[in-house]
Parts: structure tokens; sequence; C-alpha cells
């Protein structure tokens, strides 16, 4: 699509996908809970826990919405709860997976709350990280691929509600 400069191919997304399911369902307890962000992850999230499942993982899924005040570009630095999940925390293990660590607040802000919960532990999931834009001290503990400070879609990731659709990741020319 001639709007549209490829980062990441649907190939090479899925390839990542299987890696890193890999990995997850060889580090984490089998007593898991998967929380997903909404709604930049719900793509990533759908081909992580089906190739979860060919890993042999078969775990309860939740969903949070968060939003940052502000619109466009450009998040704004508060961060709060617009969508809760019904699962209790206590003792439990989470997998919390999110389409992009930028900053950090948001992903450090889902993993505050459900610590004070009392999740047992909880591991970050980031199908992209983009490190030169971090503001707070956060490192996922499983990361698809790193970016540079660009603007990128597709995938599950939008611009204006848009191109969540795309099978590869871009940026938009
Ligand atoms: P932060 O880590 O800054 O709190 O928040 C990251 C959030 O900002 C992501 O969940 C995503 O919604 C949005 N975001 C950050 N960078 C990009 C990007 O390059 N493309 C898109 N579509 N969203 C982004
Ligand atoms: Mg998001």
């Amino acid at each position: 699509m001639a709007e549209f400069e490829l980062r990441f191919s649907a190939a090479e997304i899925a390839a990542r996908v299987d890696a890193l399911a890999r990995d997850i369902a060889r580090k984490l307890p089998r007593d898991s809970l998967v929380v997903a962000v909404l709604k930049g992850s719900l793509v990533f999230t759908a081909d992580l826990i089906r190739a979860l499942s060919h890993h042999g993982v078969d775990w309860p899924m939740d969903f949070i919405s968060l939003s940052s005040y502000g619109e466009g570009t450009q998040s704004s630095g508060q961060v709060r709860l617009t969508r809760d999940i019904s699962e209790e925390l206590a003792g439990r293990p989470v997998l919390l997976i999110d389409d992009i660590l930028e900053s950090g607040r948001t992903l450090a802000f889902a993993k505050k709350i459900f610590t004070e919960r009392g999740a047992s532990q909880v591991w970050l999931c980031t199908l992209l990280d983009k490190p030169t834009k971090r503001v707070v001290d956060l490192q996922a503990d499983f990361v698809g691929f790193q970016v540079p400070d660009e603007f990128v879609v597709g995938y599950g990731l939008d611009h204006a509600h848009m191109h969540r659709g795309l099978p590869f990741i871009a940026v938009k020319k």
C-alpha cells in the first residue's frame, strides 16, 4: 500500500510472536492470568494467545482500558482506568500485554494497581518498545521489536482510530 512505509511485515511479526510465546510459556507459572490493555493490544494478544496455546499454555484472560488525558499522538502524562478486569488478582501471577511501551506511564500505572491488589507478580509484555521516549524507569519483560522515535500504525495500533486492521506495522507517509 503506497500510503504506508513498511516497518515489520506480517511474516516477521508472526515469527516474532511465536518466539515470544515460546519464551513466555517457559518462564511463567502455570496459573497465570493474561490481561490485555485495550484497544491497541487486541490484534497482538489474539495472535499471542494462539501461539501460547501452540506452546502448551492455556490461561484465563481479561481486559482493561486505560486512557491518557489528551488527544493526538502526544500522551499527556495522567493515566486513568476506564475499564477494569472482573477477575480476582490476589496471589495470582499476571501477564500484562500492551501494544507499545513509550513513556512507560501507562504500563507503570497498570502494574502499580495490580501489585496493590495483591498480584503475586506482574510480567510486562509489549509488542513494541520505544526506549528513547521513556519517562519513567520501566522495562518490559518480553518485547517484540524495538522501534525508533517515529509514530507507527497497524497490527492493532491506530492513528485517530484508523488502521488497526492492517496486518503489518508501518509508518504513514
Ligand atoms: P506510554 O508508554 O507513553 O504511557 O503509552 C504508550 C501508549 O501510547 C500506547 O499504548 C499507544 O496507545 C500510544 N502510542 C505510543 N507510541 C505510539 C505509536 O508509535 N503509534 C501508535 N499508534 N500509538 C502509540
Ligand atoms: Mg495503548
